[in-house]
């Protein structure tokens, strides 16, 4: 019976776009990135306004069904989609609106970072954000946002200005900065807490000036990765705020410039993208490179939106994926030694192992500012095991856990809200260090007490405010 009133409710909202298991929508729309996620929600209700977004979710909570909010489907864990819950679907919700003068954008909650940087790109301005230009900006943005601009300009976080949020009981309000009554400390837990407030439809995004970008990656045979790896250590704490790096240990493509010899075999990738005066970066790097020889280099001016889309095809969607990362505190010989043994016991031809030096403006932000934790970690470190065959689970699976666990003497702080695949990464208070989770828990005590939004990294309510409020 309340399935049928829902379902009644939101067709007269969304007409044709409410998608039950009978429409031939349906299967092509609950899919999600990571192919081991295979869920049957009861509805998927593709919303195009906050309008239809509030009734989906009052009518939800009305007939006590379960809710999970689509952004771009990314999410290692599957988040977007649950068996017999309603999703909300804000795919079609990918609008970009730019103000150059001002260096804003305003861009729905359901838009890809491809969308975002297509808007702003004409204008010699971007929003820092992700490496792969298929992932959504919703979940991105609520959990962090690393990505090529990080160490120049910060978190994609530290971009949102405001925000129109759908919350649990169906109100629309504006999170800004400002004036008090802006919900200025919703703002601060959208920066970091993920998907735990309510539904941000619309993201208001301070964009930087880019430029052309020149962009260097060297391959290295994994005998002398070693010797390439402590020169990257050397390098890293002192590189300039304008070069930001990244070391992958992957099996090697087929692509031209990388010698026939490696072709096929795991090896280690350094890649530097530089958003300094041009001319400036090849002294900026020369340390780095004055180190072990590199067997081949790939030197080049790229777009920034062809520097954004280079990961795009190595990701596909619909694979099987296992993604588990940490924070570390160093990239010690202990450390190098692990992440090699790690790289010879891949299982699978498409799984890799990424490391970047991070610091540089994340941590200018003062700690305080924002829900994001962990602003100080130097380097973060992922095994993302990626796979087709489901019969490959466990192994594959298992080798991305090994990665990690290898590792624990060296781990920093918690993890990457957006990272963590699985419970085994422990519980929520461990990702925001205990403060800092207290104080989300408050704010969602305010915004959604009966937590409606629980299909994310899920933050308890603290209900009785008033009583915890004075320790913070
Ligand atoms: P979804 O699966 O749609 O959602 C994830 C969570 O966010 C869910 O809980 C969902 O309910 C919530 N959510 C999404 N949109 C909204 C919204 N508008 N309002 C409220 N809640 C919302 N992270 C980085 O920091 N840097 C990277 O470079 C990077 N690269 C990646 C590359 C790939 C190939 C993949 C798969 C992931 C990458 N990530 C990266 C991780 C990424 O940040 C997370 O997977 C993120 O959750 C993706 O967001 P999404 O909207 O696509 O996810």
């Amino acid at each position: 019976m309340g399935k049928n009133i829902f379902f009644a409710k939101v067709r007269a909202q969304l007409g044709d776009r409410l998608l039950l298991a009978d429409s031939s929508e349906y299967e092509s729309s609950r899919g999600v990135w990571n192919g081991m996620h295979d869920r049957r929600p009861l509805a998927v209700c593709r919303c195009l306004t906050a309008a239809d977004v509030s009734v989906v979710l009052q009518s939800a909570v009305a007939e006590g069904l379960p809710v999970t909010v689509r952004g771009g489907g990314h999410n290692v864990a599957g988040l977007a989609v649950a068996d017999g819950a309603v999703m909300i679907d804000l795919s079609l919700m990918r609008e970009v609106v730019v103000d150059p003068a001002a260096r804003l954008a305003s861009a729905q909650g359901g838009c890809l970072l491809r969308d975002l940087d297509a808007a702003t790109a004409p204008h010699g301005l971007a929003c820092p954000a992700g490496v792969v230009s298929h992932t959504g900006l919703g979940g991105l943005a609520l959990g962090g946002g690393y990505g090529w601009l990080a160490t120049k300009w910060g978190l994609t976080c530290d971009h949102i200005v405001a925000a129109e949020v759908v919350l649990a009981d169906g109100r629309v309000v504006e999170a800004a900065e400002g004036p008090p009554g802006q919900h200025e400390d919703l703002l601060w837990a959208l920066r970091g807490g993920g998907g735990n407030f309510g539904v941000v439809t619309r993201f208001t995004l301070r964009l930087r000036p880019v430029r052309d970008v020149g962009h260097w990656t060297s391959v290295y045979p994994l005998d002398a990765a070693g010797e390439a790896l402590a020169s990257y250590r050397a390098f890293a704490g002192g590189q300039p705020a304008d070069l930001h790096t990244v070391g992958t240990l992957k099996h090697a493509g087929e692509q031209e410039w990388i010698p026939a010899v490696l072709r096929g075999r795991p090896a280690l990738f350094l890649s530097a993208a530089w958003f300094g005066e041009q001319g400036g970066a090849p002294e900026a790097l020369a340390p780095l490179l004055a180190g072990a020889k590199p067997a081949a280099v790939l030197a080049r001016q790229i777009s920034y939106a062809q520097l954004q889309a280079l990961g795009d095809s190595s990701e596909p969607f619909g694979n099987r994926y296992f993604t588990k990362s940490c924070y570390l505190a160093e990239l010690s010989s202990g450390v190098i030694e692990t992440a090699l043994a790690s790289a010879r016991a891949i299982r699978s031809p498409r799984s890799s192992i990424d490391f970047e030096y991070l610091r540089g403006a994340i941590a200018d932000v003062p700690a305080e500012s924002s829900a994001f934790p962990c602003r100080d970690a130097p380097y973060i470190y992922t095994a993302s095991a990626q796979w087709t065959d489901p019969a490959d689970d466990g192994e594959n699976a298992e080798w991305s856990r090994h990665s990690i666990d290898s590792l624990r003497p060296h781990h920093y702080g918690g993890t990457y809200v957006n990272y963590v695949q699985d419970e085994a990464d422990g519980d929520v208070s461990g990702i925001y260090g205990t403060g800092r989770y207290r104080k989300l828990g408050i704010v969602k005590g305010r915004y959604d007490p009966k937590n409606v939004f629980c299909h994310n990294k899920n933050i308890q309510p603290v209900l009785n405010d008033a009583a915890t409020h004075g320790e913070d």
